[in-house]
């Protein structure tokens, strides 16, 4: 089932093999809630803990694949939510930092992760607007939720020659990437608009 979710990601536009083998590789149904593990090799977002979403396959390797992420890379990851796109980003042999706001979400994917032999460096509870610049500069940062415009901090925790892959939006998000091409200077490619769950600054 996940060699064809591959060939249906593939058909839809991902080539990079790497991403590819990632989606082959990691048994997204073991990242599902209950009663919906059926479902998890189709193409679409379903819901998780605390009335959040697993990212559709298709979101998930067009982020990853605009990452770029080479071996050893280190990433950071904005909405760990039930940690399917962390493990792919661990396959691709990222060192990952992965933050989550939702204490409930956190606590059960960290659970989880420790359960599967899955190794973030770290999986952190707080607000991912604020980045983490205790380990930043980072070769890349992805965001999994949609957010209302870009949060400064990210941009400059991005290494030269990093890359921000973010969802900017309110009711719809246009795929964003962020190169970092100097200490100042940032190129900004769009690609495509989006659904995502908010990116939410403060705990309510
Ligand atoms: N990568 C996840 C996507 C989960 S949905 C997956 O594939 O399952 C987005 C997640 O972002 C939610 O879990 C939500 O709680 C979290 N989130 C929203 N705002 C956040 C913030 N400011 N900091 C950290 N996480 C946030």
């Amino acid at each position: 089932m996940r060699n064809k979710l591959a060939d249906v990601l593939k058909a839809k536009g991902i080539v990079d093999r790497k991403v590819l083998d990632a989606i082959r590789t990691v048994p997204r149904h073991l990242f599902m809630e209950s009663g919906f593990e059926g479902h998890a090799y189709q193409d679409k977002a379903f819901p998780i803990a605390a009335d959040q979403t697993i990212s559709q396959p298709y979101t998930v390797a067009f982020q990853s694949e605009l990452l770029e992420v080479r071996p050893g890379d280190l990433i950071l990851e904005i909405g760990t939510g039930s940690g399917y796109q962390t493990a792919i980003l661990l396959q691709l042999k990222a060192k990952v930092y992965t933050i989550e706001r939702q204490l409930e979400l956190f606590k059960k994917t960290n659970l989880f992760f420790k359960k599967m032999g899955y190794r973030p460096k770290k999986v952190i509870f707080g607000d991912g607007y604020k980045g983490l610049p205790e380990i930043a500069p980072f070769d890349g940062i992805i965001v999994t939720a949609g957010a209302p415009e870009v949060p400064k901090a990210l941009l400059s925790q991005l290494k030269v020659g990093g890359r921000l892959v973010i969802p900017v939006g309110l009711n719809e998000q246009i795929m964003t990437l962020y190169i970092r091409k100097s200490e100042k200077e940032f190129e900004k490619k769009e690609l495509g608009a989006f659904r995502f769950v908010p990116l939410l600054q403060d705990k309510n």
